[in-house]
């Protein structure tokens, strides 16, 4: 059974803007499924959806299964039992999700006391292996987050995120404000301890050449929807939707910076939630687009062996 089961997950802001509009993904137990797409396309709408993290004025439709329970029906106190415990997430800046008044290593402890899975003394005790696991040493627990770098916060982030022994963690761009260097020997920790723990792992990023080398699955989004999906090495090398291959021209090393707003040989951006283009969102800047694409919005469909398309070219004869 799956771990995780999205669907049709739509979620519109208070200010109207439909940022995710009709998602279906699942995530099998302990696999790793990356979601990629240029800013905007709904990746973090998406990611916190996923904990209910959202501001309150956001409306939220469909389903978030985890273990079979819909994250979306769940009461506040089971919301809080399955944060951190059952699903945690780590969010791109570290500097801004940990409290700098606080030492690090009362931060990791916290949730281990709040969901009392361990006593104060085996809170230390488990601080200091976590620490030690996410490759710091157990002493720097009294360090406060200015006393770290940017690389050593986000190790904190992750050891904060496994405390509870979580089933699922949501990766929100995890390593994008570090340098390229730095960025692999996270995403490298990171792998290696949701697959030796055996945790399901969503890891958003707008860079397809991370999530290739780290999941086994991805969807690339765009414009709020799943526009394609299938094995990683799949979509990177031979992907099936003319967003997908963009993205993965764009992306041929690992955290190239300079193709972070503007993928090369895509131009144009991502269109403005409040005013779609009819047809497939993507047909205004697609090289291929044909004359019926800017009416038609195909659905997601097999284009290969467990690869998922939703483009008329890939997909069926236009009509
Ligand atoms: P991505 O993570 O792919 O960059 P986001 O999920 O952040 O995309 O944003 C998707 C759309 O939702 C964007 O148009 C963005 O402006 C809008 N959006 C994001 N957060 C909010 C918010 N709190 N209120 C209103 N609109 C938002």
């Amino acid at each position: 059974m799956s771990l995780l089961t999205i669907r049709d997950l739509r979620v519109t802001y208070g200010t109207g803007t439909a940022a995710v509009r009709g998602v279906d993904l699942t995530v099998a137990a302990g696999r790793k499924l990356g979601v990629a797409g240029e800013s905007g396309c709904g990746k973090s709408t998406l990611a916190l959806a996923l904990l209910r993290l959202l501001p309150p004025t956001a409306r939220l439709t469909g389903e978030i299964l985890l273990d079979g329970e819909d994250v979306l029906t769940m009461k506040w106190g089971r919301l809080r039992a399955v944060r951190w415990a059952g699903a945690s997430i780590v969010f791109q800046g570290a500097m801004h999700s940990l409290n700098a008044v606080h030492r690090i290593g009362d931060q990791i402890a916290e949730p281990l006391l709040v969901h009392r899975r361990a006593t104060p003394n085996a809170a230390r005790e488990r601080v200091g292996t976590l620490l030690e696991q996410v490759g710091l040493p157990a002493a720097r627990a009294s360090a406060y987050p200015h006393e770290l770098s940017g690389g050593q916060r986000q190790r904190v982030m992750i050891a904060m995120a496994l405390a509870c022994e979580p089933r699922l963690i949501v990766a929100d761009e995890p390593t994008t404000a570090l340098d390229v260097m730095i960025q692999a020997q996270v995403l490298r920790l990171l792998e290696r301890l949701v697959t030796e723990q055996d945790i399901s792992l969503v890891m958003i990023s707008h860079d397809l050449a991370v999530l290739a080398d780290t999941c086994d699955r991805l969807a690339v989004m765009y414009a709020g929807r799943v526009v394609e999906e299938g094995p990683a090495r799949d979509v990177y090398d031979a992907a099936r939707h003319p967003y997908g291959r963009a993205l993965s021209a764009a992306f041929p090393r690992i955290g190239d910076p300079a193709s972070r707003l503007a993928p090369r040989g895509l131009p144009g951006d991502p269109p403005d939630p409040a005013a779609l283009p009819p047809g497939c969102t993507f047909h205004p800047r697609c090289p291929v687009a044909l004359p019926t694409c800017a009416s038609q919005d195909p659905p997601l469909a097999p284009a290969a062996p467990g690869h998922r398309a939703a483009c008329v070219l890939t997909t069926g004869s236009p009509a």
